[in-house]
């Protein structure tokens, strides 16, 4: 599931008031806020299909804030506050012969495995440039790597991807937010255990057979 086809797809419909909030936000080159994008992701994996056959997101989460939205909705997970109590905090300490209390069982994350693709700011531009968009089909070719097949009708209809994907102005600000929110993000996967890292300046074959091993 592609979280941007996801809201290229509800941005379609010019009824989908959240679509259309969505649709500004990607033509600007800024990420959807976080609560618009994982509220659609949860009530997509909630669908038979999800909950029958399991789910692979593409795209989600780009921010901590988004991990930490889905683990919640997958789990009900908290994450302990990693601060210390505050000076005259009202809580007592435990009494010194206290029963030491079991430490809590370790939390089993709702994700298997967070992959990232590394790719450095000139590839990613390239292959985001590249690429376009068949309406009737919703197959997206790039014009270098992933040719569409010879068809005059099909190369008539191709269009550019709305948004960040497409336009050099709003794919600086999209590079931006993403690299703004990485460090964090990087940080709670790691801490759940789920982060594989995953050098994606290579061809896309040799790409695929990096995810295979990390699966
Ligand atoms: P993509 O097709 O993955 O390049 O996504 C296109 C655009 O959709 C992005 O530039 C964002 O504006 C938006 N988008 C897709 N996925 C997310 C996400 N997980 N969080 C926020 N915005 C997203």
């Amino acid at each position: 599931l592609s979280t941007g086809d996801m809201l290229r797809a509800a941005g379609e419909d010019a009824d989908n008031e959240l679509g259309q909030t969505a649709k500004g936000h990607m033509e600007a080159g800024e990420l959807v806020p976080d609560e618009l994008i994982t509220g659609l992701v949860v009530e997509r994996l909630a669908k038979p299909d999800c909950r029958e056959q399991g789910w692979l997101l593409d795209g989600f989460p780009r921010t901590a804030a988004q991990a930490e939205l889905l683990e919640n909705a997958l789990t009900g997970y908290e994450p302990a506050s990693k601060e210390a109590p505050k000076k005259g905090s009202k809580i007592a300490p435990p009494p010194e012969d206290a029963e030491p209390t079991e430490p809590p069982p370790p939390h089993i994350p709702g994700l298997d495995l967070v992959l990232r693709l590394d790719v450095d700011d000139e590839t990613a531009r390239k292959r985001a440039l590249g690429r376009r968009l068949d309406p009737d089909t919703g197959i997206v070719y790039h014009l270098e790597l992933e040719p569409p097949p010879e068809d005059e009708g099909l190369n008539e209809r191709l269009v550019p991807l709305t948004g960040a994907a497409n336009q050099e102005a709003q794919l600086q600000p999209a590079l931006a937010a993403y690299a703004d929110g990485e460090a964090a993000l990087s940080e709670w996967l790691s801490d759940l255990g789920i982060l594989q890292q995953v050098s994606a300046d290579v061809a896309a074959d040799e790409v695929h057979a990096a995810d295979r091993k990390s699966v």
